[in-house]
């Protein structure tokens, strides 16, 4: 099976037997509260889904990941990982992390803390200061400083989608017990469409498995509820796919929109989930006009190292009408005219007024079950 990223596979979880003692000893410790994106980061810091990483970027972390795409010791890491808050905390040594509820759930070790240059930043991972760019936003309003150091995992946070997420360990040994020797990994955050759907097929082509892995996090309000992509999944994978050739498990870090870096940085995380392939179509992790639609393809040949996963660039996926079929600019040879995109916005857009998407965009019966979601979510917010 793949290494994980850097080696070996992180594990800075608590064990069960220790956690009452350590719970007991981080009452004394002073605390901080941090926010569920942050808990949830350090989940996955935690189980693994960060590896290399074992805790919170301290300032030459994070300055070497923003300018050199890679951590001090050279392993490629393509975005900041970072323990932000709004004031300056008062703090050194071992620090309680508790959730709003006053609830702790993390320990960490402070080597440091720092103010961040948020614009620089900004600029270097995002190509951007704009607060216009959903994940620039993000980031800002997070806070500019930042506590870099070590973490341990005493309880992972409140997550209405937990029975849906494995862990790398766990991943691996579906993938080992199903006998799949490559996996292809595939990121989204949308409810499943024709276009990623001939993606996915590529991968069954290519790979002993598929492991779909839709990302729960944070995301902009008017993409899918991470629920909605997961039952529209299931429902894909049950009626259309062999079975026993995909696995489905979600992604619980939020979305950064940050284009290329991200594209690496989706890769990698899959890497640690057993990944030997990763499907880069185009514009990914995109957001608006804010990325050229195949920088996510070319920055993997500027890496300063191999990742050692390998990447499949997939160009735009459209129905043709010529050619009848869902096809890509490599394999349709006919005019732009004849081609029909899928918009998310559009099939948003219709289905919100409880109309069918065009068929060539979205499947019937996926589209259906779309529809009876909304409808159920609106009547649970009036009950
Ligand atoms: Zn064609």
């Amino acid at each position: 099976m793949l290494l994980p990223h850097g080696g070996e596979l992180v594990n800075r979880v608590v064990p069960e037997r220790e956690r009452a003692k350590v719970l007991e000893e981080a009452k004394s410790y002073p605390s901080l509260v941090v926010d569920t994106d942050a808990l949830l980061d350090i989940e996955n810091i935690a189980v693994g889904v960060f590896s290399p990483l074992k805790g919170f970027m301290t300032h030459e972390e994070l300055l070497s990941v923003a300018y050199h795409m890679s951590l001090p010791g050279g392993v490629v890491w393509s975005l900041p990982v970072l323990l932000q808050l709004r004031e300056k905390p008062e703090v050194d040594g071992r620090v309680a992390l508790k959730d709003t509820s006053g609830r702790i759930k993390a320990i960490v070790d402070v080597k440091e803390v720092y103010r961040i240059d948020l614009p620089l930043i900004a600029k270097l991972v995002w190509g951007t200061e704009s607060e216009e760019h959903p994940g620039v936003k993000l980031f800002y309003s997070k806070g500019e400083w930042a506590v870099g150091g070590d973490v341990w995992l005493l309880e992972k946070v409140e997550f209405p989608f937990r029975d849906w997420i494995l862990t790398p360990e766990e991943t691996r040994k579906i993938f080992e017990y199903r006998g799949w020797k490559t996996v292809v990994g595939f990121q989204t955050r949308n409810a499943p469409h024709r276009a990623h759907e001939y993606l996915q097929r590529i991968g069954l082509e290519v790979a002993d498995g598929l492991f779909v892995n839709p990302v729960l996090g944070w995301r902009k309000s008017d993409d899918f509820d991470p629920l909605t992509v997961l039952e529209a999944y299931e429902y894909l994978i049950n009626s259309y796919y062999p079975k026993n050739r995909v696995l489905l498990s979600g992604l619980a870090t939020a979305m950064r929109y940050a284009g290329p870096r991200e594209a690496v940085f989706h890769a990698i995380v899959r890497k640690n989930f057993g990944c030997t392939h990763f499907i880069v179509g185009r514009d990914h992790a995109g957001v608006g006009d804010f990325y050229d639609p195949y920088e996510a393809h070319r920055i993997f040949d500027r890496l300063p190292e191999d990742i050692g996963i390998e990447i499949i660039k997939v160009s735009a996926v459209f129905y043709c009408r010529s050619c009848d079929c869902i096809a890509s600019e490599k394999s349709c040879g006919h005019e732009e005219n004849q081609r029909v995109y899928v918009s998310m916005t559009k099939i948003r857009n219709m289905l919100r007024e409880g109309k069918f998407p065009p068929e060539e965009m979205i499947r019937r019966d996926v589209a259906e079950l779309l529809i009876k979601r909304r409808t159920k979510s609106l009547t649970n917010v009036h009950s």
